[in-house]
C-alpha cells in the first residue's frame, strides 16, 4: 500500500508516526509544509521538515516536542554576546548542525529535496520525506505591532508574539510562482491512500495545497483523500491555531475545517474526515455535503491512541476506495 500524507510539523509528525506503526509494510511518503522556513544567521531553517525527521528518526526532544534531544545552547549564548538577533528564535547547537549541512547542500545547488534526503540518511525516518516545494515560500502576516504596520514572518508572529497581535492579512509569499518539489505530485497521483494529517489548516496544510498544481493533484488522484481534524471540541489541541482562524474570521470547529477544504465531489479536496467523539454532530453536517465523516477518539495522547487514530483514518480510506 502506498500512503501519501500531507503534514505540518509537530502535530503532523505524531500522526505520521502512528501511520508507520499502523501500516508497517506500507510505502509512506510525507509531503511537508515548508512555508514556516526561515533564513537565520545565513542558515536555512526548515522547522516542519525537521520536526518530522527528528520525531520519526528518534531525535526529537520528548519534553519540548521540537528540536533535538540532549540539546545545548552555547551558540545561542555566543550569538547573543555578539548582539546578533533575533533573540526570540533559539537554535540549539545540535540543531545547528542540521542547518549547516542543509545550507551547504543548498549552496552547492542541490535542491531542498536532495538536501532532505541526505539528512534522512542519518535519521532513517522510515518514510520518504519530501518538501512541498523547493522554492522559497514563506508565510507572512500583515500585523500592527506597537502601533506600526508590519509584514511579519510567520515565525516572528508565532514565536515572538505568541500569535498575540492582531493581523489584517495572511499570505504565502512566493507561492504563486512556486512549483511542487520533484515527486510530490507523483506521490499524490500514485498513492493508494492520501491522508491529511491533523495539522494547522491555515499555516501547515494551507500552504501545501496553495502550491500550484497540488490542489489539482488532490482533486484528480484515484486514491481516496481522508483528513483528520486538528480541532477538537471547538479549539486547537495544542498550540495556537485558534488565533489564526479567528483572525481570518473562520469558525473554529472540526466541521468548518472540513468545509474549508471542501468535498472532492464538489471540486474540493476531501472524501473523508475524522472528527473527535465530542464533535459527532459534524457527521450530520458534513456527510450530506459529500464528506464521509466518522467520529473517533482524536487525541494522540500516547503511542497506542496515535496508532489507533491512524488505523481509523486508513480504515475510512479503504472503505471509501470500494
Ligand atoms: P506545527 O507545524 O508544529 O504547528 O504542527 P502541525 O501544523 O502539524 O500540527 C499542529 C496542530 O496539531 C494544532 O493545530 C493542533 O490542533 C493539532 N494537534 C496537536 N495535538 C493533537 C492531537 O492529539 N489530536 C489532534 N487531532 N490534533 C492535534
Ligand atoms: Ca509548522
Amino acid at each position: 500500500m502506498r500512503i501519501t500524507i500531507l503534514s505540518g510539523g509537530i502535530g503532523g509528525a505524531r500522526f505520521v508516526s502512528g501511520v508507520v506503526a499502523a501500516a508497517p509494510d506500507a510505502d509512506v511518503t510525507v509531503v511537508a509544509n515548508t512555508a514556516d522556513d526561515i533564513w537565520l544567521h545565513g542558515l536555512r531553517v526548515c522547522p516542519d521538515l525537521d520536526s518530522l525527521m527528528y520525531t520519526l528518526g528518534g531525535g526529537i526532544d520528548p519534553v519540548r516536542r521540537w528540536g533535538r534531544a540532549d540539546e545545548t545552547w552555547s551558540a545561542k549564548e555566543d550569538l547573543a554576546a555578539y548582539g546578533e538577533g533575533p533573540d526570540w528564535f533559539g537554535l540549539g547547537d545540535r540543531d545547528i548542525a542540521t542547518h549547516l549541512v542543509r545550507t551547504r547542500l543548498l549552496r552547492e545547488g542541490r535542491g531542498l529535496t536532495a538536501a532532505t534526503a541526505h539528512l534522512c540518511e542519518r535519521w532513517r525516518p522510515g518514510v520518504t520525506l519530501l518538501p512541498m516545494t523547493e522554492d522559497e515560500v514563506e508565510t507572512h502576516l500583515d500585523a500592527v505591532v506597537d502601533g506600526e504596520p508590519r509584514h511579519l514572518h510567520f515565525q516572528e508572529y508565532w514565536i515572538r508574539h505568541r500569535a498575540g497581535v492582531p493581523f489584517t492579512a495572511l499570505s504565502y509569499d512566493g507561492v504563486e510562482s512556486s512549483t511542487p518539489a520533484p515527486g510530490v505530485a507523483e506521490a499524490i497521483a500514485g498513492a493508494d491512500v492520501v491522508l491529511v494529517a491533523p495539522s494547522n489548516p491555515v499555516v501547515s496544510i494551507g500552504p501545501i495545497v496553495a502550491v500550484p498544481g497540488l490542489a489539482d493533484a488532490l482533486r484528480s488522484t484515484s486514491a481516496p483523500v481522508v483528513g483528520v481534524s486538528p480541532i477538537i471540541g471547538g479549539g486547537a489541541v495544542r498550540g495556537m491555531a485558534d488565533q489564526l482562524m479567528t483572525g481570518l474570521g473562520r469558525e473554529i470547529s472540526a466541521a468548518a475545517v472540513a468545509e474549508t477544504y471542501g468535498s472532492r465531489r464538489d471540486g474540493g479536496l476531501l472524501d473523508g474526515w475524522l472528527v473527535d467523539v465530542q464533535d459527532a454532530d459534524a457527521v450530520d453536517r458534513l456527510s450530506p455535503a459529500g464528506v464521509a465523516t466518522r467520529s473517533v477518539p482524536l487525541f494522540m495522547d500516547d503511542d497506542a491512541t496515535t496508532r489507533q487514530l491512524a488505523d481509523d483514518a486508513i480504515a475510512l480510506a479503504r472503505e471509501l476506495r470500494r
